[in-house]
């Protein structure tokens, strides 16, 4: 029997490759998108997907999105916390809000999230959380502070969880991508991003569908005995 994944942000970007990734392997698919409709609508055409609106920062939405999807496929088997936003800014220009809408998106949207769809994986004793890092969030970065360590902290909430929810059957994994190419990266110039490209080993930046790759691969049952990990799709940077 196909399996159902959510996963959130998937209107573009590594979201959007995680769509087509899992939808072309047979799984029921739903994402959460939190502003363009149409771009979700086209791609929900295209794939088959349940588009479902759910902005991370507002908690009765976010668990809309999952009763709306395990109503849509029955049940939910793994969940992708994706969605999430970075901003460069000197330290000392960041504001307390700059911080809490970081905090509230990257962090709370992933807590969110999983504290919306653990109760049916707790039920059914079988789940795989895939989380979204950085690895900024593991080596730091200039100009980049308050997105680093929400995604180191997300991180940590990895990790925890892996450990309180492994005696229920309950995988939790990180993803920690390098230098991807999707619209996050817009705000580098190409010479920042070939900067980027030349300190990767492999010598280029990513693809999101090899983001895609890697996430699938950590909520299917191919990576059954595998949890509390966080894994480098960098190119070895
Ligand atoms: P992107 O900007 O293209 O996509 C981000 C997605 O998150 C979008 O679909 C956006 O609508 C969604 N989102 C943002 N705020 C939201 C909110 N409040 N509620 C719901 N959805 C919201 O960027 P991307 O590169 O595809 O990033 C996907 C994830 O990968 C992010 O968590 C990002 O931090 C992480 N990441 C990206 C890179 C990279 O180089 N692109 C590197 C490391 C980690």
């Amino acid at each position: 029997m196909a399996q159902t994944v959510l996963i959130t942000g998937g209107s573009r970007g590594i979201g959007a490759a995680c769509v087509r990734t899992f939808a072309e392997n047979g799984w029921n698919t739903a994402f959460t998108y939190s502003k363009s409709r149409e771009a979700a609508d086209r791609l929900a055409d295209e794939t088959g997907a349940l588009a479902l609106r759910a902005d991370q920062q507002d908690t009765a939405a976010v668990e809309l999105a999952v009763a709306e999807g395990k109503a849509r496929f029955g049940t939910i088997d793994a969940v992708v916390c994706n969605a999430g936003i970075a901003e460069q800014k000197l330290f000392q220009n960041i504001t307390d809000a700059d911080w809490m809408r970081m905090l509230d998106v990257n962090l709370m949207g992933t807590v969110r999230t999983i504290r919306a769809v653990l109760p049916e994986m707790l039920h059914n004793h079988k789940g795989s959380i895939v989380t979204v890092s950085s690895m900024w969030g593991e080596c730091g970065a200039s100009c980049e502070s308050h997105y680093s360590a929400s995604k180191a902290a997300i991180i940590g909430l990895s990790k925890s969880l892996a450990q309180e929810l492994g005696p229920s059957n309950i995988r939790v994994n990180c993803i920690a991508p390098g230098v991807i190419d999707t619209d996050m990266n817009a705000m580098h110039s190409a010479d920042t991003m070939q900067e980027l490209a030349d300190q990767t080993p492999l010598g280029r930046v990513g693809a999101a569908a090899e983001v895609a790759d890697s996430i699938l691969y950590l909520c299917s049952d191919k990576s059954s005995f595998i949890t509390g990990q966080v894994l480098g799709v960098t190119g070895g940077f």
